[in-house]
């Protein structure tokens, strides 16, 4: 903790004051064209990873980068993307999972989580995924398990998010792109789905597009 708020007292002596300007402009509002959906984990840090700046991410984050179907769960999911899209009008969604993920690890280890009663009810959600990898997958050894389980739960979030009645709409108007991805925080890689090949691939910045 003292770091960190060292960490707070360096940013105001030596930060702030070089981009001063750029907070007071934000007092005018925000205009992010991004809802950033990741995981809590702290070795992903979204801003370190865009190079964003205040202003650029509409952040939301939970154990396992999940979205509950609309109607399900205590909306806290539904209000942040209905927000995004209603009155911030972003245009895109990424679902960001990563590699290592302690979730991800408990959900296929589901029969281990009698001292995590509030995370075995909220992992619930992903269960698709962890029946996915057990049929499809039970062959594979443990850490190619988890890494097709990160890729899959990326990917039923996105199916979730489709139920949003606000998502919906934008969709069917194509006012809003979907984008799934997996950041390797290891080696600092970002895999994408393409849609096309139904595969995660290198992100490729040049002629990026639009996944899902
Ligand atoms: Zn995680």
């Amino acid at each position: 903790m003292h770091k960190l708020l060292q960490g707070i007292h360096l940013f105001q002596r030596d930060v702030f004051g070089e981009h001063e300007e750029e907070f007071v402009r934000l007092v005018q509002g925000q205009h992010p064209e991004v809802l950033f959906i990741t995981c809590s984990d702290s070795r992903l840090n979204p801003d370190l990873l865009m190079q964003a700046r205040p202003g650029d991410l509409f952040v939301l984050r939970n154990a396992g980068n999940i979205v509950p179907p609309y109607g399900e769960g205590p909306g806290g999911e539904a209000a942040t993307i209905e927000f995004a899209l209603e009155l911030l009008m972003v245009q895109h969604i990424v679902v960001c999972g990563h590699s290592h993920c302690g979730a991800m690890q408990a959900l296929l280890r589901h029969e281990h989580q009698a001292a995590l009663p509030a995370t075995t009810r909220w992992l619930r959600l992903a269960d698709p995924t962890r029946r996915l990898v057990h049929e499809r997958y039970g062959h594979l050894p443990d850490d190619e398990q988890l890494n097709v389980a990160i890729q899959e739960n990326v990917l039923l979030q996105l199916d979730t998010i489709r139920t949003h009645p606000s998502a919906a709409r934008r969709l069917a108007e194509g006012r809003l792109n979907l984008h799934a991805w997996v950041y390797k925080f290891e080696t600092g890689e970002v895999f994408s789905f393409d849609p096309r090949v139904e595969q995660f691939l290198p992100l490729k910045v040049a002629g990026y597009r639009p996944s899902v």
